[in-house]
C-alpha cells in the first residue's frame, strides 16, 4: 500500500494514539464538574488550548475547540454574517475555496446576503487587486483560504489582512491545509478568524479549532451549555483534544525537517516525470506553495480512470479535493484557475506527500504512470 493522499487526511501518529488511549481511561470526568476528576480533565483541556494558541501566536481565550475544520469554517462565517447584517450584507470569498466555505456562503445567499466569488489566477491565488476592486461600503466579511487543498498555492495572507484591517472588514482564513507547514502569526498577519483541523497533521478526525479574535463578541454557532468559555455548547471531547495537542507538539518539533522531506519528494517526482517522457504540466507553482501538495495535468489521461489503475496497484491518491474524489465531477479549483471546460479539470492528479513517504514509493508511481502512458499512446 502506497499512500499519497495526505491532503485528504493523514495517519494518526502512534504517540497521539497513546495519549488518546490514556485520556479515554483517565479523563472521563465531566470538565464542567467541580469534583477532582472533572477539574483534572479541565486542566488537560486548558493545557491543550494553550498549545493550540501558542502555535498561531494567539491568546488561549481566543481559541474555540470545534469538531472539525468544516465546523470551524461554518462558525466563522454564518453567525458572523448574521450578527453583522445591520452593517452590510456583502461577503467576499474566492471560487477556489473548499466546499466548507463555499456551501455556507451559498446558504447565506438564500438568506439574502450577496456574495462575490473572486477569480483566482493560474497560480491558484487571489490577486490582491481583485479583492481591492470587489470591496464595497457594505462588505462585512472576507473569507480567503490560506493554502489551497488541491494545488497547494498560498494566498498573500498578510497583505490581505493589512488591507482589510485598514478597511475595518473582518478577515477569515481557512488554514486547514497550511497549518502543518506554515508559521502562522494571527496578530502580525492581522487575521480575525482562522480555521484548523487535526486530521491533516496526524491527529484524529473529528476535532479542530477556530481562532476568533478577542473582542469580536459574535454569536455562537452551536447553542447549548457554557463550554468553550460560553462560545460552543457540547461536552468536550477531551481524548481527541489532548491527542490533537500532542500532534501539534510533534508537528512543531519536526516541521522544518518534514517540510524539507516533502519538498524533496515532490521535486524527485517532478524530475522523474520529466525524464520519463510522460506528457504533463504542473498545476502547482510548487516552489511557492505548501510542500505536501502537487497537482499535475496528464493531457489525454482521464483522472477517474487513472485513480482506478493506481488503486489496483495499491497506490492511493486523488483527482480533486477529498469531497470530489470518487465522483466524476470536474475539479472546481482547476476550473477556477483555467476556465470552465478546461481538460485539466478532469485530467489531473493530486499527489500529496507525508514525511513517511519514500523515493522508492515515488518510483513505483512513476513506473505505473509510464506504463499507462505508453499503452495510451500506442493505442492512439
Ligand atoms: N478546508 C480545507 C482547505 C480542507 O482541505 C478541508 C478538508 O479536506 C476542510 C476545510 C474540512 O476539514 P474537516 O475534514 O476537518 O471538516
Amino acid at each position: 500500500m502506497i499512500y499519497f493522499d495526505h491532503a485528504a487526511t493523514t495517519p494518526v501518529r502512534p504517540e497521539v494514539v497513546s495519549v488518546i488511549q490514556e485520556s479515554l481511561i483517565e479523563d472521563f470526568g465531566n470538565p464542567s464538574s467541580t469534583y477532582a476528576l472533572g477539574r483534572r480533565t479541565r486542566q488537560q483541556i486548558e493545557q491543550s488550548r494553550r498549545i493550540f494558541a501558542a502555535s498561531i501566536k494567539a491568546d488561549p481565550a481566543d481559541i474555540i475547540i470545534t469538531s472539525c475544520g468544516s465546523e470551524s469554517n461554518n462558525t466563522a462565517i454564518i453567525p458572523t454574517a448574521l450578527a453583522l447584517k445591520g452593517k452590510g450584507k456583502h461577503l467576499i470569498t474566492s471560487a477556489a475555496e473548499h466546499h466548507a466555505v463555499l456551501h455556507p456562503m451559498h446558504y447565506l445567499e438564500t438568506l439574502g446576503f450577496e456574495v462575490t466569488y473572486l477569480p483566482v489566477d493560474e497560480a491558484g491565488k487571489v490577486p490582491l487587486q481583485s479583492l481591492k476592486d470587489a470591496v464595497r461600503a457594505d462588505t462585512i466579511l472576507v473569507s480567503l483560504m490560506y493554502a489551497n487543498n488541491e494545488v497547494g498555492s498560498i494566498n498573500p495572507v498578510a497583505e490581505i489582512g493589512a488591507f482589510l484591517a485598514e478597511k475595518d472588514i473582518l478577515f477569515h482564513t481557512d488554514a486547514v491545509q497550511a497549518y502543518g507547514s506554515e508559521q502562522i502569526d494571527v496578530r502580525q498577519q492581522q487575521i480575525d478568524l482562522l480555521s484548523v483541523s487535526a486530521h491533516k497533521i496526524n491527529g484524529p478526525k473529528g476535532i479542530g479549532f477556530l481562532y476568533r479574535k478577542n473582542g469580536l463578541h459574535l454569536p455562537n454557532f452551536i447553542h447549548g451549555g457554557s463550554q468553550e468559555n460560553d462560545h460552543r455548547g457540547g461536552t468536550e471531547n477531551t481524548p481527541y483534544i489532548r491527542g490533537f495537542a500532542e500532534a501539534v507538539v510533534l508537528m512543531e518539533a519536526e516541521r522544518t525537517e518534514s517540510n524539507r522531506k516533502k519538498r524533496e519528494l515532490s521535486d524527485y517526482f517532478l524530475r522523474g516525470l520529466e525524464k520519463s517522457g510522460i506528457r504533463f504540466e504542473s498545476n502547482s507553482v510548487h516552489a511557492e506553495g505548501v510542500p505536501h501538495i502537487l497537482s499535475i495535468w496528464l493531457p489525454g489521461m482521464r483522472s477517474d480512470k487513472l485513480l482506478i489503475q493506481c488503486d489496483l496497484k495499491g497506490i492511493m491518491l486523488a483527482a480533486g479535493s477529498a469531497c470530489t474524489a470518487g465522483s466524476l465531477e470536474p475539479s472546481h479549483v482547476l476550473e477556477a484557475m483555467y476556465g470552465k471546460g478546461n481538460p485539466r479539470a478532469t485530467e489531473s492528479l493530486r499527489i500529496s506527500f507525508g514525511s513517511d513517504n519514500t523515493t522508492a514509493e515515488v518510483d513505483t508511481l512513476l513506473d505505473l504512470l509510464q506504463s499507462i502512458h505508453k499503452k495510451q499512446y500506442k493505442n492512439g
